[in-house]
């Protein structure tokens, strides 16, 4: 019980990453609050493994890139559990695309995504943090891309590159606050996010040929790591990343 007596607030928890967060959060002890955007079916689903457990839950719809979601999803899980502990931002999207024939739509539609609705919801949560006074832990789904590049992904890779370099300069402007603000890099998870690109069999196995540990990732590989920064265990740990990628990012061969 890692989180026991704590308001978890995730963004994109309908499905993958966010979900698998959401639900780990809970069987750790946290109420949770839990922003969402198209799909409904998937945060029925969340909200009922989370009650199952016996924790409090809620969902607020949201699209991240609106800056008034920000306030809405932090006002709104205030009142309803008392306060916020940890903010987790999550939601994102990937649509590949060659470089060379990028839309400036899909561009800007992904960096209004990604990055800017990282940082709004950030920002409302760690205004909510330094209100209530006793610190608290902000953590960012980043990517293995914030260090590496990938031809289809040169309007994704910055946005992961950004809320990692947020979540460093949020550790300095609110560590006054007792406020631990930290990112996660995970490799290949297998979501809806990468589904179509991992359709390929052959794709498929050259990827988990090239990670050390055998295998692709699993959403609760992440929520696992995510546990341990949004825990008392990292009371020492702000404005570091932790790669969750199987060992991909070190294998050149
Ligand atoms: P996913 O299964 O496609 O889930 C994406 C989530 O983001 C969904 O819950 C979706 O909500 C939400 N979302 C998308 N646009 C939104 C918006 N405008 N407002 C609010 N919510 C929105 O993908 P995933 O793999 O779990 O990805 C989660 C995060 O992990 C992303 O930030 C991604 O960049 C990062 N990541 C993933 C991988 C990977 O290999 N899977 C690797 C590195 C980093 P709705 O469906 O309700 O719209």
């Amino acid at each position: 019980m890692l989180l026991e007596g704590k308001n978890v607030l995730i963004t994109g928890a309908s499905r993958g990453i966010g979900r698998a967060t959401a639900i780990e959060c809970a069987r750790q002890g946290a109420d949770v609050a839990l922003n969402w955007f198209k799909d409904r079916e998937g945060i029925e689903e969340t909200l009922g493994e989370i009650q199952r457990l016996g924790r409090r839950a809620i969902e607020v719809e949201g699209d991240v890139a609106l800056p008034e979601s920000a306030g809405r999803f932090v006002s709104a899980a205030t009142q309803a559990l008392g306060g916020v502990d940890v903010f987790v931002s999550n939601a994102g999207i990937c649509p590949f695309h060659a470089f060379l024939d990028t839309p400036p739509e899909v561009f800007e539609r992904t960096m209004a995504v990604n990055l800017h609705g990282a940082w709004y919801m950030t920002q409302a949560a760690a205004r909510r943090m330094k209100e209530q006074g006793h610190g608290g832990a902000l953590i960012a789904i980043s990517s293995i891309s914030a260090l590496v590049g990938g031809g289809t992904q040169a309007h994704y890779t910055p946005t992961k590159a950004g809320v990692h370099s947020l979540m460093q300069s949020c550790a300095i402007a609110l560590g006054p606050y007792g406020i631990r603000c930290n990112s996660v890099m995970p490799g290949t998870i297998a979501t809806d996010i990468n589904k179509e690109d991992l359709a390929d069999p052959a794709k498929r196995r050259y990827m988990e040929k090239r990670i050390p540990l055998g295998r692709l990732g699993e959403p609760r590989d992440v929520a696992g790591c995510v546990v341990f920064l949004a825990s008392d265990l990292a009371r020492y740990v702000t404005g570091a990343s932790v790669l969750v990628d199987g060992g991909l990012f070190v294998n050149l061969q």
